[in-house]
């Protein structure tokens, strides 16, 4: 039996896993810090990440590791800080509405802290995030086909039964176009004659009100993530750069401080560019993250901090997925 079917299967008991991943984790040296990302958080099981398994997930993560802020870790990373469990910060991107109704009250029954990174220009707009729109409009189209400026040749949507999969082939060809991604939006919105649609409260970001209520909170912190989530390499440099700073402005402005901690939107390698990481550092960010999978170690960049998906649960899953992370990592130190 493959060991994943079994651990799979298991209950919480995840000492066997823990033990394997501090086995592997000895390559990484000390300090090493697991950063985990998460989007929105729903009330009910069966969509996505929800209440009750992030409640069980944050009684084992309690447990096991050194759960601090990201802030926490990445100043003990600096002062490389010997601990006697390895770090873990939480973070949540887009700014999502349900993190103050679902995340923050299990945040706080487990005294846990949480960087939430808002996509600022979408405060109070009741607009989806572009990848949500395109979904949407492609989920409730008539059109055969789609034909738009930014896409080199039509794509058939007649005859298409997974349209969730053809979704997910439009975003990544749009993530590659040389585009204003959320503004591209409009324009594949009108192509396939679909009506502009106020997001529902299950998929809506955060307001001003909201967003407000969350950074009073001892246990958040709320970092920069853009204005409109573009991929900032198919921008021009400049226009990168004001996205980010005028994504730093607006938080500062509604939750009066100033963010130091930046995620990439989509956050691949490819997503930005040296110049860009080269910004965020002459213009004071503490430090960012990406979507790139891996362990942060004293040895990273504190500019392109790896981070892992905290997944939708149970624990023992997400025990093994660290630890095969883990294992992923002292293998290319090897
Ligand atoms: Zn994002």
């Amino acid at each position: 039996m493959a060991i994943r079917t079994w651990l799979a299967g298991m209950a919480v008991d995840v000492g066997v896993v823990d033990t394997l991943r501090r086995h592997w984790a000895r390559r990484l040296g000390d300090p090493a810090a697991y950063i985990l990302f998460g989007h929105g958080v729903s009330r009910a099981r069966g969509k996505g990440l929800c209440v009750e398994a992030l409640a069980e997930m944050l009684e084992y993560l309690g447990r096991v590791f050194e759960v601090r802020s990201l802030q926490e870790c990445v100043e003990a990373l600096a002062r490389q800080t010997r601990l006697r469990r390895p770090l873990l910060a939480l973070t949540f991107d887009d700014g999502y509405a349900d993190n103050l109704y679902h995340l923050l009250p299990v945040l706080q029954a487990h005294g846990t802290p949480a960087t939430i990174f808002v996509t600022a220009g979408l405060i109070d707009s009741k607009q989806r995030l572009w990848p949500s729109e395109v979904r949407r409009c492609l989920a409730q189209t008539q059109a055969a086909e789609l034909r738009v400026s930014f896409l080199p040749e039509p794509v058939a949507i007649s005859g298409t039964d997974d349209r969730a999969a053809l979704a997910a082939k439009v975003v990544s060809l749009m993530k590659r176009a040389p585009i204003r991604q959320a503004e591209a939006v409009a324009e594949l919105r009108q192509a396939l004659d679909v009506a502009e649609e106020p997001a529902g409260e299950e998929e809506r970001l955060l307001t001003q009100e909201e967003l407000q209520e969350l950074a009073r909170d001892p246990l958040i912190t709320i970092g920069g993530h853009t204005m409109l989530h573009p991929v900032l390499s198919s921008l021009p440099h400049k226009e990168a750069c004001q996205e980010i700073e005028q994504g730093r402005q607006r938080l500062t402005e509604i939750t009066g401080q100033r963010p130091m901690l930046f995620a990439y939107p989509n956050g691949q390698p490819g997503d930005y560019t040296a110049e860009i990481v080269q910004f965020l550092r002459d213009t004071g960010w503490q430090a960012a993250v990406t979507t790139q999978a891996g362990v942060a170690t004293a040895a990273s960049d504190v500019m392109q901090l790896p981070r892992l998906p905290i997944g939708q649960g149970p624990a023992a899953r997400l025990a093994w997925a660290l630890a095969k992370a883990t294992r992923a990592q002292a293998n290319i130190l090897r």
